[in-house]
C-alpha cells in the first residue's frame, strides 16, 4: 500500500488491477492512453453540464446525478489505472499540490477573488516576475 492510500482506495486500485489482469488488457494500457482516456472522461462528466446555467448545474435532476457518478467513476477508475502504471501516490499527489495551492493561493489574498495567481494586484506591485510569451523565448 501506497504511504498515504487509504484502505478503500488501494482495495479499489487491487479491484481494477484485477479486472484488467482477468481481460488482459494491461497491454493497452500505456501511461498516454491512460491520461488520454482521463481526459475523455472528464469531458463525458463535463457534458452533462454543458449550456447549463449555473444553478441548474447545482441542482441536477436524479437521472442526470445517476449519469454524472458514472462518469466520475469512469475518471477515477483511469486516473487510478495511471498512479498505478507510474507508481504514483494519488492521495500524496494530492495532498502535494495542496500545500502548493495554499501557499501560491494564500486565503488572505484571495478570499472570495477567483483570479489566476499572477493576476492580483498585490502580487503585480511586488514585480511578480513573468514569463515572456512564448514566440520571443
Ligand atoms: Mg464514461
Amino acid at each position: 500500500m501506497k504511504k498515504y492510500m487509504p484502505r478503500e482506495l488501494a482495495g479499489l486500485a487491487a479491484k481494477i488491477r484485477r479486472f484488467n489482469r482477468h481481460r488482459d488488457w494491461d497491454k493497452y494500457h500505456a501511461p498516454k492512453n491512460l491520461a488520454m482516456g482521463v481526459m475523455i472522461e472528464a469531458a463525458e462528466l463535463a457534458e452533462h453540464f454543458l449550456w447549463q446555467e449555473t444553478a441548474e448545474s447545482r441542482r441536477p435532476d436524479a437521472r442526470a446525478r445517476a449519469a454524472i457518478r458514472d462518469e466520475v467513476g469512469d475518471v477515477l477508475i483511469l486516473l487510478l489505472n495511471l498512479c498505478d502504471k507510474l507508481d504514483i501516490d494519488p492521495v500524496a499527489a494530492a495532498l502535494n499540490k495542496l500545500e502548493h495551492n495554499r501557499r501560491k493561493y494564500p486565503a488572505a489574498l484571495v478570499r472570495g477573488k477567483a483570479l489566476k495567481y499572477d493576476q492580483y494586484p498585490e502580487r503585480a506591485a511586488r514585480g511578480t516576475k513573468r514569463r515572456p510569451p512564448l514566440s520571443v523565448r
